[in-house]
């Protein structure tokens, strides 16, 4: 396809605009500019949830360390398990878990046996004590008893040499037992991201000041915030910052010097572009964007210096849709987590969705069951990029390609889960 074939096709998406970049690629030119970050340290293995495992861990023991019992029961050796009818063993020890037996079983002789306790030499077999009947210092049992039944063997969890846990994977409670289990203490992970965020607008006041006439609440670093915290990053929160050159200079001066990454939102649409892009320029090399969404179009992206830079529309839906969608998945390369693929469920839409096409969109919807049992979606209210309640109501994205222009009630749509993206 060359240049005009994409004109061509395009040509009929009234929304459109042949300057801006898709999301795929906006996405793939932040992938190509970052690095992730090569510090590590080492922590108490309790604290590392959710931090991102720097090298990889390999068994140098055997978990369990020996052969032990599954079950309650009695250790028996399988030769003198009957093949009809009933057989009586001996009783001539007991072996406790942390308390073995030091008894050679032999023919004829059995070990009372409890879960975790280790199995005594010239056993093999846990004969489960439900099916067993004693009198005094006899057993008997009968058949059906599968030769090597309830026994762990050594090492059947974690053996030697065994690689456990991958560089770059998010450490999960069931991670932190594996380490436990091994007897690690500490564990090698990233450094922590330092990220700043600052709000731009002279008509923004923080919770807790009076709101005056044509004033609104800052909402987006407080989203901003609850999502940042979700990552696991250190947070830099440098307040508002009045629409005015000399104060949005001193704000990015500040932040290049403190933080690994800067956020902003507001003041990148086309009024206020030229000054914040003038300020930009000063600091290091940055990009203004347009690109084929809803919401979100304007985003800027580069670098200050070392420190990179997301600037995020204003409005509160798209600084929380380009956040999910760029910011997020960058940071989570910055901090050495591998790349994972998003999930995307394809269900019916019970609503009656409407879209241009020439941009892809992302909708706020409620996945659920409806009275059917049926998994199908549905629209949140209003979809207006200042309405944050279409956020707040929704548990997912609906994700509408490029050229979709609309969805009738029943079509199938592609979901984006809220659950999946933090
Ligand atoms: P801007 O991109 O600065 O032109 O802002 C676009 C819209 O988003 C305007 O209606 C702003 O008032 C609103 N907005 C910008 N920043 C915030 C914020 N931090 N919290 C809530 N609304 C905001
Ligand atoms: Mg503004």
């Amino acid at each position: 396809m060359n240049d005009n074939d994409i004109n061509k096709d395009y040509s009929c998406m009234d929304d459109y605009d042949p300057n801006s970049i898709l999301p795929d690629e906006a996405l793939k030119i932040i992938f190509n500019n970052i690095s992730a970050l090569t510090e590590t340290e080492s922590i108490p293995i309790r604290e590392s949830l959710g931090r991102v495992l720097a090298n990889n861990i390999t068994s140098e023991i055997n978990v369990p360390s020996g052969r032990n019992s599954a079950m309650d029961g009695y250790a028996i050796n399988a030769v003198d398990l009957p093949y009809s009818g009933k057989i009586s063993l001996k009783l001539v020890g007991s072996s406790f878990a942390g308390k073995p037996s030091s008894v050679k079983l032999k023919k004829g002789e059995c070990v009372r046996i409890m879960t975790g306790a280790i199995m005594p030499d010239g056993s093999d077999t846990v004969a489960m004590q439900e099916i067993v009947e004693r009198a005094g210092e006899t057993i008997s049992l009968g058949i059906g008893i599968k030769a090597g039944s309830n026994v762990r063997e050594a090492g059947e969890d974690l053996a030697i040499g065994d690689l456990i846990l991958e560089r770059g994977m998010e450490l999960t409670p069931a991670d932190i037992g594996l380490l436990a289990s091994l007897g690690l203490a500490k564990v090698s992970v990233y450094r922590k991201l330092r990220v700043a965020f600052f709000s731009t607008g002279d008509e923004l006041r923080s919770v807790g000041d009076k709101l005056d006439n044509g004033a609104i609440y800052d909402s987006n670093r407080y989203t901003l915030y609850g999502m940042l915290t979700r990552l696991g990053v250190d947070i830099i929160d440098m307040g508002v910052v009045k629409d005015n050159r000399k104060l949005i200079d001193k704000a990015l001066s500040d932040a290049k010097g403190q933080s690994d990454v800067l956020i902003t939102s507001g003041g990148v649409s086309v009024g206020e572009a030229d000054y914040v892009k003038e300020s930009l320029s000063k600091y290091g090399e940055v990009d203004f964007w347009k690109v084929a969404m809803k919401p979100g179009r304007p985003f800027t992206f580069g670098k200050l210096g070392s420190t990179y830079f997301f600037g995020l529309p204003g409005n509160p839906v798209s600084v929380m849709v380009t956040f999910y969608q760029f910011v997020q998945p960058a940071l989570k390369r910055i901090i050495g987590e591998k790349p994972t693929v998003p999930t995307l469920l394809k269900v019916p839409c019970i609503s009656k969705l409407k879209k241009r096409p020439g941009r892809v969109e992302y909708q706020r919807g409620v996945l659920e069951y409806d009275e059917a049992g049926r998994m199908i979606v549905r629209k949140t209210g209003a979809q207006g990029s200042g309405i944050l309640r279409s956020m707040a109501d929704a548990n997912c994205f609906i994700v509408l390609p490029l050229e979709n222009s609309g969805v009738s009630p029943e079509d199938l749509v592609d979901v984006q889960l809220f659950h999946g993206l933090v």
